[in-house]
C-alpha cells in the first residue's frame, strides 16, 4: 500500500472510531469553510467529498472575490456590502490567493443599461460599501484615455470608462488551502468518499458512506450533519433545499490575442462578461443559462463558446478570435436558491441556512466570496444546538476572519493565482500533502496546468509518470489515468 493509501486508511479509521460532533458533506468552498471553522472552534469534525475536493462548482467559477457591481445595479446593497467586506477578509487571511484586480468598465452610447454617469456614481458607492476602503480607489477615464489603456477595444460609440477594484483568486486553491488549514486544526478529511444516507438514532445520526478508493461501504456516527453539496444539495436524503441551476462557461486564450492590462467588462444589454488577465493568458466569460443536465460531466458546448467569442470579438474587433484560438475551457453550475421567475442573471446570489430536522443543516446559495461568512453563521447554529445537547468543553469563538489560512512557507511555490512551476517536486508535494489520487486532481485543481498550458496533454503524461513513482502505480494505471484525464477534461483532441 502506498503512503497516500496508508494515510487515507488512517483517516477512514478515525472517521469510524468515535462519533463526530459534525459531519460535513461536500468538499467545495462552502464545506471547506465550515470544516475549518468547526475544527478551529474545537469540534471533532469530519468532511467527505464524493469526488476530488473542489471538483464541483468551486473550481469552475470566474475566480473573482467581488461585492458584485452588477448586484449594485439591481439594488442589492446588503448583498454587495456583505461580499465586499468578505473579499477584504480573504485578502487579509490568504494574501497569496487574493490579488487586487482593477476592472475597466467601458460605456457605449448604444447600450442604455450602463450609462457613464450612472457607472461613475456606482463605483463610488461600491468603494464606500467596502467599509470605506476598497482594494484600490475607483476612477474614471474619457474615451481617449480608455483607448490608450486598452488599445484593442472598440472605439465605436465609446463614451469613456470607469475603473474600480475587486479581488482575483484561484478558486480550487482557496478550497485546498482552507482544507489544509482545517487539517492542521484536527479536521478529518476524505475525498472520493460519498455520503449515501443517514438515519437518526437517539441523539446522533448513523451515516452510510462509500469509500470509492478502497471500494467499501462503512457506517459512521455523527451528532450533526451539514449538507454543503452545492448543486447536488436538493438530491440528498433529508434535504429540503430547492435549487435553480445556472450554467456558466469560461474560455482561456493567449494574452497576446486579447491583450488586457486590467479586467475589461464586456456588456450585452444588462449582462456583463469579463476578459480577465491571467499571466500569459486571458480568461473570457461567462455565460448564464438554465441547466438541467447531469452534474458529473459539465462541459462548454459549441454554442457557449460561440457566444463568448462573438461578444469578445465585438469588443475587440481586430482580434477576430476563431474557435481554435481557445486553449482550454471550463464550465460549472451555480447552485442558486430556486426562483422560477426572471433570468438566471436576475436571481439573488444570497445564501440560506436551514435546520429542517434535529441535527441536520442545509446550506445553499451564496458565492465563493461569501463562503467564510456562510461557514461562521452555520457553525454558530450547530454549536448552539450541540451546547443545548450538553457539549463540553465550551468551544472557542469563531476566529476565521483573523487567523491566516496557512503560513507563507506552506504556500510559496505551491499555491497562488498563477499555476506553480511545472516540476517533479510540486507533484510530489501534491501526492504527499494534498490528497492527490488521480492525474486530473493535479493537472486541473491543484495546479491549473491543464487550463494554462497549450501542451497540457504532453505535460499530463509527464505528471502521470511522476505520480506513478510517488503513488506506486502499476504500469497499467498510467494509461488508465491518462484516459480518465481526457474524459474528465473533455480533451477529445489532445493538445500538442
Ligand atoms: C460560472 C460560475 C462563475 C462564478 N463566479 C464566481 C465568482 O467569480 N466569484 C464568486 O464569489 N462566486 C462565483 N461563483 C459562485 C461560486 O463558484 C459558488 O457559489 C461556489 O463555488 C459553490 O460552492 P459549494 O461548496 O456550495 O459547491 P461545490 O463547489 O459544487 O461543492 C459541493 C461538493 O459536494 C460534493 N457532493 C455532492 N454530493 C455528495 C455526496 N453525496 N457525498 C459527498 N460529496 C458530495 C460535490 O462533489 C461537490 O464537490 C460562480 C459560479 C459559477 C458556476
Amino acid at each position: 500500500m502506498n503512503g497516500f493509501l496508508q494515510r487515507r486508511a488512517k483517516t477512514v479509521a478515525s472517521l469510524v472510531e468515535k462519533p463526530l460532533d459534525l459531519l460535513v458533506i461536500g468538499g467545495g468552498i462552502v464545506g471547506a469553510g465550515i470544516i475549518r471553522d468547526a475544527a478551529m472552534r474545537g469540534l471533532r469534525a469530519g468532511l467527505v467529498e464524493q469526488h476530488d475536493f473542489a471538483s464541483g462548482t468551486s473550481s469552475r467559477s470566474s475566480r473573482l472575490l467581488h461585492g458584485g457591481i452588477r448586484y449594485l445595479a439591481q439594488g442589492r446593497v446588503g448583498l454587495v456590502h456583505e461580499a465586499s467586506v468578505e473579499k477584504k477578509i480573504i485578502h487579509e487571511i490568504a494574501p497569496h490567493l487574493a490579488d487586487p484586480l482593477p476592472f475597466l468598465f467601458p460605456s457605449y452610447r448604444a447600450n442604455k443599461e450602463w450609462v457613464l454617469w450612472q457607472l461613475k456614481i456606482g463605483v463610488k458607492i461600491y468603494d464606500l460599501l467596502c467599509s470605506g476602503k476598497n482594494l484600490g480607489n475607483s476612477s474614471w477615464l474619457n474615451a481617449r484615455e480608455t483607448l490608450q489603456r486598452v488599445p484593442g477595444l472598440s472605439a465605436e460609440g465609446l463614451t469613456g470608462a470607469v475603473r474600480y477594484f475587486d479581488g482575483f483568486t484561484n478558486d480550487a486553491r482557496l478550497v485546498l488551502d482552507t482544507l489544509r488549514s482545517a487539517a492542521r486544526n484536527g479536521a478529518i478529511l476524505a475525498n472520493y468518499c460519498r455520503f449515501v444516507d443517514a438515519t437518526r438514532k437517539g441523539d446522533a445520526w448513523e451515516c452510510t458512506l462509500v469509500d470509492a478508493l478502497a471500494e467499501k461501504r462503512m457506517t459512521i456516527q455523527a451528532k450533526t450533519i451539514v449538507n454543503a453539496t452545492g448543486p447536488w444539495a436538493d438530491r440528498l436524503p433529508h434535504s429540503r433545499v430547492k435549487l435553480r441551476l445556472a450554467k456558466g462557461v469560461h474560455l482561456v486564450v493567449d494574452r497576446a490575442r486579447i491583450s488586457v492590462p486590467d479586467t475589461v467588462v464586456m456588456t450585452e444589454g444588462k449582462r456583463i462578461l469579463f476578459a480577465i488577465p491571467w499571466g500569459e493568458r486571458t480568461i473570457l466569460g461567462t455565460t448564464d443559462t438554465d441547466y438541467n443536465g447531469p452534474l458529473d460531466r459539465i462541459f462548454a458546448e459549441s454554442a457557449d463558446i460561440r457566444y463568448i467569442l462573438e461578444i469578445t470579438n465585438r469588443f475587440f474587433p481586430t482580434a477576430n478570435l476563431p474557435e481554435n484560438d481557445v486553449i482550454s475551457s471550463w464550465a460549472g453550475v451555480r447552485p442558486l436558491i430556486a426562483d422560477p421567475h426572471g433570468s438566471p442573471s436576475d436571481i439573488s446570489r444570497s445564501h440560506q441556512i436551514h435546520n429542517p430536522e434535529p441535527g441536520w443543516w442545509d446550506v445553499a446559495g451564496g458565492k465563493l466570496t461569501t463562503y467564510r461568512l456562510m461557514a461562521e453563521e452555520t457553525v454558530n447554529q450547530i454549536i448552539h444546538a450541540l451546547k443545548h445537547a450538553g457539549l463540553k468543553p465550551e468551544p472557542a469563538p469563531c476566529s476565521t476572519a483573523k487567523e491566516p489560512l496557512l503560513p507563507p512557507a506552506e504556500t510559496t511555490g505551491i499555491s497562488g493565482i498563477l499555476p506553480p512551476e511545472f516540476s517533479q517536486d510540486a507533484v510530489q508535494h501534491f501526492c504527499e500533502n494534498e490528497w492527490a489520487a488521480h492525474l486530473d486532481d493535479i493537472m486541473v485543481r491543484r495546479t491549473s496546468w491543464h487550463y494554462y498550458y497549450k501542451d497540457a496533454d504532453a505535460r499530463a503524461r509527464q505528471v502521470a509518470a511522476w505520480m506513478k513513482e510517488f503513488l506506486d502505480w502499476p504500469d497499467d494505471v498510467v494509461a488508465k489515468e491518462i484516459e480518465r484525464y481526457h474524459e474528465m477534461t473533455h480533451l477529445t483532441e489532445p493538445r500538442a
